[in-house]
């Protein structure tokens, strides 16, 4: 069977067209099951979801209790999800379903991940695009080249894989680089994302950013080095400024003058080390996040069709009402 895991927020008016389509394209699938999970939408998502619930018993639906934020949503969605394979893909349509039969015949063939790599992106702004790719190269860079580029969520994944992204309990979700970095047969299949379907992106620059830095930070103690080595730099250079300082002041008769350069100095250095304090910083607040061990999320309700079971294992992190 295959799992199809659709994470939603305020999605109401893709919803509908998001089930047509779906129900179009997965019938060359045998046996499927898609997996709403509203991430604490507060328009009339939910509403709607049970509407469609109503009608087709292939839809699952797990509502969390407030909106937890994308990564968390989709990782609900698996450890909901009771396929042999299982899908990731966005709500908004950006992400083809027609693609999915193509994912599932590369499954097949045996690869336990296939991503989707968007060769073409339609109707998004210049300015994210760029940073975008400035991201993956400066990730690809620092955190090893397994990360593909332009793949973002939509994929697909083995049962193993899903399984072993259960045992990853980390809390700053890069779901991304996770599925890479649990290795297995790793496949890519290229499309073209189109623009959304209806209403407004629902990642704002700060949400942006804040996945970028878990991308990066999860990934890699690169920055905190690039700290060290600044520092050894910098400890290097006024080893020589201070020699040269001596000479001139003890064998020379003129001695080194400057109030200017003395101010650029110390502010230099004070910038330098509150930089490095900052970068060590997120490193910290991570380690205390993870070590609070919280719960991903919290379900708030679940609907199932009545005559299919919950899954019976309970995974440590998955907190049922
Ligand atoms: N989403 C979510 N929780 C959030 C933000 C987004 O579940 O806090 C969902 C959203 O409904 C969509 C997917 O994540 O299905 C991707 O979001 P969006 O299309 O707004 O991101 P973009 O494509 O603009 O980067
Ligand atoms: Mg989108």
């Amino acid at each position: 069977m295959l799992s199809v895991v659709v994470p939603v927020f305020n999605e109401e008016d893709t919803l509908r067209e998001l089930h047509g389509r779906l129900s179009a394209a997965l019938p060359p699938v045998e046996a499927w099951e898609v997996v709403l999970v509203d991430d604490g939408s507060i328009d009339g998502s939910w509403e709607l979801m049970r509407e469609l619930a109503a009608v087709d018993v292939r839809l699952r639906l797990v509502r969390l209790s407030r909106n937890f934020g994308h990564q968390a949503a989709i990782t609900a969605g698996l450890e909901a999800s009771r396929g042999e394979a299982v899908v990731v893909i966005d709500a908004d349509l950006q992400d083809p379903p027609e693609l999915i039969p193509e994912l599932v015949s590369r499954w097949r063939d045996g690869y336990d991940v296939v991503y989707a790599v968007r060769s073409e992106r339609a109707g998004e702004n210049r300015i994210r695009l760029m940073s975008i790719s400035f991201f993956y190269k400066v990730l690809r860079r620092i955190a090893g080249n397994d990360i593909p580029a332009n793949a973002g969520d939509f994929r697909l994944v083995s049962r193993r894989v899903v399984d072993a992204l259960g045992t990853m309990p980390e809390r700053a979700r890069f779901l991304r680089g996770m599925t890479s970095w649990v290795g297995f047969r790793q496949t890519g299949v290229e499309y073209r994302r189109d623009p959304r379907y209806a209403g407004s992106s629902k990642y704002p620059p700060r949400k942006l950013l804040r996945l970028a830095l878990d991308g990066i930070v999860s990934f890699s103690t690169v920055p905190i080095k690039l700290v060290a080595w600044l520092g050894f730099a910098i400890v290097a250079f006024c080893l020589v400024v201070l020699g040269w300082t001596l000479y001139t002041r003890f064998f020379t008769h003129s001695a080194p003058q400057g109030w200017t350069s003395l101010l650029v100095v110390v502010l230099l250095l004070g910038g330098v080390q509150l930089l490095s304090l900052g970068i060590i910083g997120q490193y910290v607040a991570r380690i205390f996040d993870e070590v609070k061990e919280r719960p991903l999320y919290l379900v708030a309700e679940q609907v199932e069709t009545p005559r299919v079971e919950l899954p019976a294992d309970e995974s440590a992190f998955h907190a049922a009402p």
